[in-house]
Parts: C-alpha cells; sequence; structure tokens
C-alpha cells in the first residue's frame, strides 16, 4: 500500500492475545502506517513488536476504561483515523460500555472502516481502495422513509 494511513488498534482484556498475535502477523505492513491505540493495547503491541524488532510507530492514549476508546472517537469526528480495528469481548461486560458505543457509532457516522474481528481486519488491511484515488466512499445517507406508499 502506498498510502500511509493513522490505524486505531483498541483490543478488550479477553481479546488482546489475539490483536498482538495479528499485530505481530501483519507487523511488516503495520510498521509503515501510524498506529494510534488504547493504552494498554499500545503497550502490549510496543513490547511484542520490540522482541521482534520491529520499528513503527505507535501511540498510545489512555486506557480504554480511563477514556482511551474515547479519545479515539474525538479522532474519528476530527478525520484523523482512516480505519479502525476493534476487537471487542462480547461475552463479558465492560465498565465503559458507554464509551465503546460511541467509537463504533461515531465510526458509523464518520464512515470510518472498523473490523471487529480479525477476518474484516484482514479484508480491510489488503484492499487495494487504498491508493485508488478515483474512489470516493460514499458518504451513509439518512433519507426519511414513508411507509404509507
Ligand atoms: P486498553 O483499552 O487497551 O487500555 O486495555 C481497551 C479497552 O478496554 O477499550
Amino acid at each position: 500500500m502506498k498510502k500511509k494511513l493513522t490505524i486505531a488498534l483498541v483490543a478488550h482484556d479477553h481479546r488482546k492475545a489475539d490483536m498482538v498475535e495479528w499485530a505481530v502477523f501483519n507487523a511488516d505492513m503495520l510498521s509503515q502506517h501510524t498506529l494510534v491505540c488504547t493504552g494498554t493495547t499500545g503497550s502490549l503491541i510496543d513490547k511484542a513488536f520490540e522482541e521482534k524488532e520491529i520499528s513503527a510507530e505507535i501511540i498510545c492514549m489512555n486506557s480504554g476504561p480511563m477514556g482511551g476508546d474515547a479519545e479515539i472517537a474525538a479522532m474519528v469526528v476530527r478525520g484523523e483515523i482512516n480505519l479502525a480495528i476493534f476487537l471487542i469481548d462480547d461475552l463479558n461486560a465492560q465498565p465503559h460500555e458507554a464509551d465503546i458505543q460511541m467509537l463504533l457509532r461515531q465510526c458509523r457516522v464518520h464512515n470510518v472502516p472498523i473490523a471487529c474481528n480479525r477476518y474484516s481486519a484482514d479484508l480491510m488491511i489488503t484492499s487495494t481502495l487504498w491508493d485508488k484515488e478515483d474512489y470516493v466512499p460514499t458518504k451513509p445517507q439518512y433519507i426519511p422513509f414513508d411507509r404509507q406508499h
């Protein structure tokens, strides 16, 4: 990929092993981009990359429960995130559910691709659309629907 992206990486505790494994597997590609992570996710990826002598630009926000998801959501609103990989723990309740929903919602509102599992993440990072100059993503439309007709 020619284009340099800013990629958000967030993983809940029970999904962190999966995230680190995915990030290491894709390290060659990820090291060409800027990675913005919630605190603990970012430090784990940083450690794993260091062990493998992979250099990458990793920016750590606050830990998720302390507002890291909210900070990344604000970046989405400002148009600073190209892609989000968000490995959510769907089997356990999270204390910061409101922030999780905010991040998901802002990605939808601002048309930012968001992968919530590894398969989606793999498909998104290998897309050829990133470098297609003439591809303009269509914005979501919110058109009132009249059920009478
Ligand atoms: P963490 O945050 O990477 O700081 O653990 C992730 C989250 O729980 O949203």
